[in-house]
């Protein structure tokens, strides 16, 4: 099923830069009316603003994913403006790279608010409204390291994790209303994610592996909006890793250290 996105209504959590920014603009160019939500209003103003000059329909509301006052802001905003809600794009994430065993519990905490209650938040917010058409679609955007985690970001894997968890259960509570619910899973993706990161964190991470760019990933959840599906690997021979650890974690481990040590040595 191929869904004409042209005035249906869009929700971008953390589109102030990166994936979300790119995110929002590529929905907007394919025809969605999108509200846009971060911390950094300046951002996401200019965003929208750009958005508008290219012809496109844009709202933005300065929103704090770990507040739930403000994702239910955030969603009534866009049914205000356009009467409903058909996307919710819960984006807004945060990193912290360091051993788990020193890793601060304020850390562990903000990392757990923003990325795993932050998602929760946007999901409870969007869900009545979309009950209430008998139609929506949720997507996450969680990550490779939510499916196969790694070593030195072990509370960052753990919340992307929880997200792959939260959409599996949502698809069955809600195949009944017509709502899909759908995981985007992005590998090193270049965007602000490291340097924020870094600035807060004992270990230097950079992007790694195969390196995307923000609009990339952009591409791949235009591709998911359109064609609701559980789950998208931005870099879909990720796949075979994440099959092979379902059978042989043992052997996954070897892989990735070995990987790891070439790539970041000393953790
Ligand atoms: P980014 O450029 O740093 O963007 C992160 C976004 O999250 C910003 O717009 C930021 O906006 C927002 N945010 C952070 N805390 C927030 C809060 N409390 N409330 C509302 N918004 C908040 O990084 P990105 O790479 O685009 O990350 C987007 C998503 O992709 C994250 O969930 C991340 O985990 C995931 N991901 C990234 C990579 C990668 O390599 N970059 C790989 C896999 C998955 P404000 O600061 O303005 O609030």
């Amino acid at each position: 099923m191929r869904i004409d996105l042209r005035g249906r209504v869009a929700v971008v959590t953390g589109a102030s830069s990166g994936i979300g920014r790119a995110a929002a603009v590529l929905l907007a160019g394919a025809g969605m009316r999108v509200v846009l939500g971060a911390r950094r209003a300046d951002r996401i103003q200019e965003a929208a603003e750009r958005i508008r000059g290219a012809g496109g329909e844009a709202r933005w509301l300065r929103a704090d994913v770990t507040q739930a006052e403000d994702m239910a802001r955030l969603v009534g905003e866009a049914t205000a403006a356009y009467g409903r809600l058909d996307l919710l794009v819960a984006n807004a994430g945060v990193g912290y790279f360091g051993r788990l065993e020193s890793t601060p519990l304020a850390e562990a905490r903000r990392l757990l608010d923003v990325n795993l209650l932050g998602t929760i938040h946007g999901i409870q917010a969007a869900v009545p409204v979309m009950r209430a058409q008998g139609s929506g679609h949720l997507l996450l955007v969680s990550s490779i390291v939510g499916k196969r985690a790694s070593p030195g970001n072990g509370v960052y894997c753990a919340t992307k994790f929880a997200q792959v968890a939260l959409a599996e259960s949502l698809r069955l509570e809600l195949a009944e209303a017509g709502i899909q619910v759908s995981v985007v899973c992005p590998v090193s993706t270049t965007t602000e994610f490291f340097e924020t990161a870094r600035a807060r964190s004992p270990l230097r991470f950079d992007p790694t592996g195969p390196v995307y760019s923000a609009e990339q990933v952009a591409g791949v959840i235009l591709r998911v909006a359109r064609r609701p599906r559980p789950e998208a690997m931005v870099y879909p021979p990720a796949r075979l890793m994440v099959i092979l650890n379902a059978i042989a974690p043992r052997v996954v481990d070897t892989l990735v250290a070995a990987y790891w040590k070439r790539v970041r040595p000393g953790l």
